[in-house]
């Protein structure tokens, strides 16, 4: 039996009135959220509070951010602490992926430093990993990935690693329709669960969800479901549209039981 993750990365769409739609059709679409399949939402920061009320009715639904500082407070203009998301409910958040370590800066060390802070302060990690067009081009997809993974783990231990989530991400395919191979997929999610299990153990490995995002969609999401260490999505675009995000989640349902 598997059990899935599916997430929504809602990226800079969606103001408060949006996300009240856009939560209304996924709580009132035909699809209901089946048994062994969590659910997780990650609207931006400005749309947290109005997405945490709307989700107090929601069984099953878990609300994410896209980004957190990893300080408590202070002169950090424009950031938010992991403090602030316990406030409005926010379960997990989303690290260190690849439009912010492009626009923003964002490097292995600053990843880590946030892994580190939002695991101390009960928020779920969703790590982004991902190697760019280049990068595989050159044969060097698994060195990046086991890289990146390592950085971003690093200081953290298996105690503390708890409800971590790790999505693979291939920059290539993200945004762009084009998806990677269900055997693309599958190699690089074994090779990062290796990774886990060297940094830890066998069985925490295995208990790690390991999310595939890049261009998942409706019509592709039950190849890549059915590969044996992809254990959800990190959808995109596909989740901005209650009727795909939820087509998703039932495609889960059915490859759960
Ligand atoms: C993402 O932003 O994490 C993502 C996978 O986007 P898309 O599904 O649109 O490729």
């Amino acid at each position: 039996m598997r059990n899935f993750l599916v997430a929504g990365n809602w990226k800079m769409n969606c103001g408060p009135g949006e996300t009240k739609k856009l939560l209304d059709g996924i709580k009132n679409s035909d699809v209901s959220i089946p048994e062994r399949v969590d659910v997780l939402v990650c609207p931006p920061m400005i749309s947290l509070t109005v997405a945490s009320d709307e989700l107090q009715d929601a069984e099953g639904v878990a609300l994410g951010a896209q980004n957190v500082h990893s300080e408590d407070n202070g002169a950090y203009t424009g950031e938010v602490s992991t403090q602030m998301l316990n406030e409005v409910q926010c379960d997990y958040v989303i690290l260190g992926h690849s439009e912010r370590r492009e626009y923003f800066g964002e490097t292995d060390t600053t990843v880590n430093a946030k892994v580190i802070k939002s695991l101390s302060d009960d928020l779920r990690p969703v790590i982004c990993v991902g190697e760019s067009l280049e990068q595989r081009k050159a044969g060097e997809h698994q060195l990046i990935v086991r890289k990146q993974v390592e950085a971003a783990l690093s200081g953290v231990s298996e105690d503390g690693a708890g409800g971590l989530v790790i999505a693979y991400e291939p920059i290539w395919a993200i945004g762009t329709g084009e998806t990677a191979s269900p055997d693309q997929a599958q190699e690089m999610h074994k090779m990062v669960r290796e990774v886990l299990a060297d940094l830890y153990s066998d069985d925490m490995a295995d208990g790690i969800r390991i999310l595939y995002g890049g261009s998942m969609k409706p019509h592709n999401a039950e190849e890549l479901l059915s590969q044996p260490d992809v254990d959800g999505g990190l959808i995109g675009g596909a989740s901005l549209k209650a009727d795909s995000f939820t087509e998703i989640i039932r495609i889960a349902g059915e490859l759960s039981s």
